[in-house]
Order: C-alpha cells, then structure tokens, then sequence
C-alpha cells in the first residue's frame, strides 16, 4: 500500500517541464541540443515592464495585497477585455492568478464534481486532463482534426454534451496546434452550447495565446457570443503576450461575482495573492503605450519562423504540416516518418504493458532527443486518452531562425537514419544507462552528425 492519497495516481503532468532532465542528461554528455520543446518566447520580458516591478520593490511594495488582485491590474484587465473582444467587463469580476494556469485547476474544482464530464480539446494542453481526472470527473476528449486545421466542428461538439456535461474546455489559439477557431466557429459552438446545455454549464476559454495571431488575424472570443458571456470564463495571461512566463501572471474573468469571490477563495487557500510589484509591471504592460511594438515586433518574429517551417517540415519524407494560424507551435503529423524508420513496427511488437507506457511519437522523440539532440513534444503529451493512432510531434518555433534551421536539418538526417534507429531501439531495450547515445549525437562544438551516419 502506498502512503499517498489514491487520487494522487490520477494526476497527470506537463512534460514540457518533465523533458528538462532528459535535456540536461544529454547536455551534461556533451550533446548540442536544439530545444524545440519550450512553450515559451524566446524574447525576455520589455524594459518598461522589468522597470516597473525595480521601482516597486525599492519602493517597499513588497507585502501581501488583495487575494483577487490589485484594484490597478484588475481594471486594466477589464478595459483590455472590453476593447480586444467586445465583451463587458469590470475589475469586480476580474481574478488574478499566478499565472494562465491556476485557473485551470480553480475551474475544475469550483464547478465539477466526481462523475460530471468535461469536454476539453484534444490535442490540448495536458493540465486540463490532469485536473478532470485528478478529480474522478470524466474526461470527453474533443478530438481536433488536422484535415481542418485542427478545429473541430459543431456537430463534433453536440454529440458530446450529455446531461453530465459540467465544464466544456476551448483553447483558440490553441497549443498544441497553432488552430485558431474564427467568429463563425465560435457562433456555431455558442449554438450548441446555447442550445444543448443549461445554464450552469460553463465554457472555460483559454485565450493565453491571444496576443499571437498570423496573417492579420484578431483575437475573438466566444464571451463575445449573444448569450454566452454569462456562461464564460475568460482565462489568459501575461506569460505568452508579454513574454513574461517567470513573473507567473495570469486572469482570469468570471461570469459573475460570486464566481470571481469563489476563485478569490481558491486563491486565498492557495498562494494567497500574487506579489504586488509583478501586479503593477502587469499593469503597464497592459497599459503602456510602448507594449504594442514589442509585441508586434515578437509575433512578427514568429509569423517569419512559422513561413520558413512549415514549408521545411514539409519537405522532409514522411512528414505532414499543417499552417499553424497563432501561438508559437507547429504540430507535424510524423506517420509516415515513423513508418520509414520502422517505428511503427518496433511499437507494434512491444508487449502490452510496455506498449502502454509509451506511443510511436514518444519513441520518435527520445530517438530525436538522445540521438540528433533535437527537443520535441510527442503527441500523448498534449492528452493520452483517445490518442492511440495518432503520431504527431510538437515543436516550438520559439526559437531562433538558426535553431529552427539545425533542428530541422537534423531531423531531415535522423529521417534517413534506420540504422541509427535500430541501433538506438536496440540500447533502449537495454538497461537504462544505455540509452544515451552521444557518440552518434552531435557534440556541442561539433558539427551536425560527427558519425557521418544518415546524411
Ligand atoms: N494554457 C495554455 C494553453 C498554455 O499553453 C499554457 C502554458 N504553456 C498555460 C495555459 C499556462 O500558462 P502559464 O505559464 O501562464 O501558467
């Protein structure tokens, strides 16, 4: 018998964060590894921001404040949600979380109780499943489909919504797909929505990503919806748009006040507030007028990557991509690439439990990590549950045009490599010692594949 509670077994992770001791394994033998798993900016946090939160500190701003949030941060976050979305909004109903991601966890535990169902995207972010099973709710994964640039339709929607439906989960623009849904999607799932729930049913709209948007594209959210601002929660951030992920700021708005008390509750239980002097830094960065160039300056930075990618990604044999139309992400469908290597045939072979422990995406990026030294995000890692089948890579494009042109090149080597392959599937069935192959990895100061193997 274990010492921890049962629902512990039920908690999933981020591996995104997990895949940083894989990384410094390799580094710590000498492997150059291109990190395209980070799901941050690659930009560091804007000068008028950092300013702010010195001056606050030296001012003495260093105490606990308000657990809902500073009066300051809480109206800017209502004005900004007034002016990109249409949507009223007022600092009453506004909650400040320690990041994107305590709202999350707040959402599943404020509405959901065991047995109701969520409805959440899949491919998505992996900590919406974490909490939906963490709390014996069920999880209804959504599938997104790559034929459509991974949305998902209406139809796809209502069929299912049961009465058990508690909490429906959107993520535009989307991590890990780059997808974005557009104001005609999110009226047809307002329909649905509308039409099939009651209204205790809530919509949790992650939008952390709003500030990222190709092609000229502006950020809509269902909240703007007729109907649906009543049934809405808005949940976004500081850590993507203003390249803030450490500060750890987030929002969130709330249908009503007794909604946003209750997530003061949950916060107050929690971390109590967040600091005041990163409040004060979030609240120039929504307010300053020197944000916006920065901003721009970065998503225009990333719209370059994402036109020099995809076409890359493309050209490699066996790979599939798609254009992503926001966030910092492009999600390969790697089929055929696994195929070729025969990927697909070692997983076919491996006995049952081990072949539940892992998934063909997993095994093609520990053999892209510990071999070509390039970081990815296997699929399951963006939601196990009614993933089997589906091979897909993340990888982020925040990262230089020069990383982004090692990776790929790398990747497009380790493509041809089946005997590197083999010889790696071969140390990995070994003991685990033996996995790291770093003779074959291309070294630190060394050039792209020292073992000549596979170019
Ligand atoms: N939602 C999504 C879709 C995200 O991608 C992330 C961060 N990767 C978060 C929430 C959490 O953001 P934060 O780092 O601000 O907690």
């Amino acid at each position: 018998m274990s010492h921890f509670a049962a629902r512990i077994g039920a908690l999933g992770t981020e591996n995104a964060f997990r895949i940083g001791e894989d990384i410094a394994r390799c580094v710590a033998r000498g492997i150059d590894v291109v990190r395209l798993n980070i799901g941050e900016p690659d930009f560091d946090t804007a000068p008028h921001i950092n300013d702010v939160a010195i001056e606050q500190i030296a001012k003495g701003n260093s105490h606990y404040t308000d657990p809902q949030g500073i009066m300051g941060l809480r109206t800017a976050v209502a004005h900004h949600v007034s002016r990109s979305r249409g949507v009223e909004a007022e600092a009453a109903r506004v909650v400040i979380t320690t990041g994107g991601k305590p709202s999350i966890g707040f959402t599943m535990q404020a509405y959901v109780d065991p047995g109701d169902e969520v409805i959440y995207p899949s491919p998505g972010f992996p900590i919406y499943e974490s909490w939906i099973t963490y709390l014996g709710a069920t999880p209804v994964p959504l599938p997104l489909r790559e034929e459509t640039g991974f949305t998902f339709t209406a139809d796809d929607l209502a069929a299912r919504i049961t009465p058990r439906t508690k909490v429906i989960v959107l993520c535009s623009p989307s991590n890990p797909t780059g997808g974005v849904l557009t104001e005609r999607d999110l009226a047809q799932i307002a329909q649905v929505v509308l039409s099939r729930t009651g209204p205790d049913v809530r919509v949790y709209s992650d939008e952390i990503y709003e500030h990222i948007l190709f092609d000229g594209a502006v950020h809509h959210s269902i909240a703007a919806q007729p109907g649906m601002a009543a049934r809405t929660i808005i949940a976004s951030g500081h850590s993507k748009g203003f390249a803030m992920t450490g500060w750890r700021l987030g929002w969130v708005l709330l249908p009503s006040m007794e909604e946003a008390q209750l997530f003061k509750q949950l916060t107050i239980n929690s971390v109590s507030c967040v600091p005041p002097f990163i409040q004060e830094a979030g609240r120039a960065a929504l307010e300053s007028p020197a944000s916006r160039p920065v901003v721009a300056q970065m998503v225009s930075a990333f719209e370059a990557r994402r036109d020099w990618i995809v076409p890359a990604l493309n050209d490699i044999e066996g790979i599939r991509c798609q254009v992503p139309r926001g966030a910092f992400y492009v999600f390969p469908n790697v089929a055929g690439y696994c195929e070729r290597l025969g990927i697909l045939d070692a997983y076919g072979v491996l006995p049952p439990a081990e072949r539940a422990r892992t998934s063909p995406s997993r095994m093609l990026q520990e053999f892209l990590l510990e071999r070509y030294g390039v970081a990815t995000m296997d699929r399951n890692s963006f939601g196990r549950i009614g993933a089997d089948g589906q091979h897909f890579l993340r990888l982020s494009i925040a990262a230089s045009l020069e990383r982004l042109q090692e990776g790929i090149a790398r990747m497009r080597a380790a493509g041809m490599d089946h005997a590197g392959w083999t010889e790696h599937w071969r140390g990995h069935q070994g003991p685990r010692d033996g996995q790291l192959t770093p003779a074959a990895a291309p070294r630190r100061s060394g050039s792209l594949h020292p073992s000549g193997r596979g170019t």
